[in-house]
């Protein structure tokens, strides 16, 4: 894996620790279209709200891999692409420090922060899984959300569910059975451990004419947002 692959990793499994908030979805890697350009950008890491399209909420990372400090024309696009996906907030995450100038030009909306390259040697993606989709090369999934079901006195069901970070498909994990499966984005599927319940994704158009992937929870009492992906 190149070494810039690396630490675009480690900057969203830490997302992932560092913004622990059950209503917000982090996504590796994401593509979503531009507001202003109509056209898809990438995003290292982006943090949405999990359970509708509101982009109040939304905020984007970009981990710079570098030997130099970052300068004032990084973080000026890295403003235009905040601008064009809609994000309020954003966090450049650099190897190597920034320039006085490029900090100023950040003001409060977008914060710089110092991952040293050191530790793209020391980390170990031991928590991440390959993804599952036969034609998806190099792909790994995040898992971001634990999801738990009782019935009645039972104990609780857990459940995992997770993205490839490249080919971004839902995966479940069902840790009754141990059972992984990987969803298509418009799919349905119940774990052969056959409990009373079964997930669907669906692509869903949003107000402003952007969509999203959903991924639902349905059992026979009620539907429940479980993910979300915004396209
Ligand atoms: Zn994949
Ligand atoms: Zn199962």
């Amino acid at each position: 894996m190149e070494k810039w692959r690396v630490y675009e990793r480690i900057v969203a499994l830490l997302s992932t620790e560092k913004y622990d908030d059950p209503s917000l979805t982090v996504i590796p890697n994401a593509r979503v279209t531009g507001l202003i350009s109509n056209r898809k950008r990438q995003i290292d890491v982006l943090i949405d709200y999990r359970f509708e399209h509101d982009l109040t909420r939304r905020m984007v990372i970009d981990a710079k891999e570098r030997k130099r400090p970052i300068d004032i024309k990084e973080v000026e696009s890295f403003e235009g692409l905040m601008k064009d996906v809609g994000a309020q907030r954003g966090v450049l995450v650099c190897t190597n420090g920034y320039t006085k100038a490029a900090k100023n030009r950040a003001q409060k909306h977008i914060g710089i922060e110092i991952i040293p390259a050191e530790e793209i040697d020391t980390f170990n993606f031991n928590s991440w899984d390959n993804c599952l989709h036969q034609k998806c090369e190099d792909g790994l999934v995040l898992w971001d959300r634990y999801f738990g079901v009782s019935i009645q006195d039972s104990p609780p069901y857990v459940m995992a569910t997770g993205k490839c970070d490249v080919c971004h498909r839902f995966h479940i994990w069902c840790w009754s059975c141990g059972n992984r499966k990987v969803l298509g984005n418009e799919d349905e599927w119940q774990c052969s451990c056959k409990e009373p319940w079964f997930w669907l994704t669906a692509i869903e158009p949003e107000e402003d004419n952007t969509k999203s992937i959903y991924l639902l929870f349905c059992s026979a009492s009620d539907i429940k947002i479980v993910d979300r992906i915004p396209l």
